[in-house]
């Protein structure tokens, strides 16, 4: 059984590795330089909140955050980095109480690996750029793509069309 356990735990690894790679090759749009912080330095430039979700994986709750209902015309950055991530113009009524999209602005800003925390099967999306946890992706959303970017307000922030620059 030991043996058994342990080529499933490096198959389900190398797969994980496989899929981190994978999102870095498929990037496009040239590849995002990334950037690293000590868990110190996060802390120091990050709330509470933002430090929970970007860097521990946290999950906001339902319908408290500051975008699940946000309509304004703009762009979404993430919260750690200011990397730009998402816009309005691909945000849906979700009914979740959190922020939905159903694409990013490019393929390289985000990247997604496996997420089987909870006894779920679910697929991570974190940002190209600092790595920060932003939430998670599912196939139930509308065309033209048919995700669902399912994100934590805590984890971006948003500038009306024209506010920011
Ligand atoms: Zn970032």
């Amino acid at each position: 059984m030991r043996t058994i356990n342990y080529i499933l735990t490096t198959a389900v690894a190398l797969l994980a590795v496989a899929g981190l790679v994978d999102a870095q090759t498929m990037a496009g749009n040239g590849a995002i330089k990334k950037i690293s912080k000590s868990d110190t330095e996060w802390r120091k430039t990050l709330t509470a909140k933002q430090y929970d979700v970007l860097r521990k994986a946290g999950t906001e709750e339902a319908y408290t955050g500051a975008f699940w209902n946000n309509h304004e015309k703009g762009d979404y950055f993430c919260a750690g980095c200011g990397l730009k991530l998402f816009t309005s113009a691909t945000k849906f009524d979700s009914n979740t109480g959190w922020p939905s999209f159903y694409a990013p602005v490019a393929k390289n800003v985000i990247e997604t690996h496996r997420d089987q925390t909870f006894g779920m099967d679910r697929t991570e999306v974190v940002c190209a750029r600092c790595g920060g946890h932003l939430g998670h992706v599912f196939d139930d959303g509308p065309e033209p793509t048919g995700l669902r970017y399912c994100m934590n307000s805590v984890a971006l922030k948003f500038a009306k069309v024209g506010a920011h620059k």
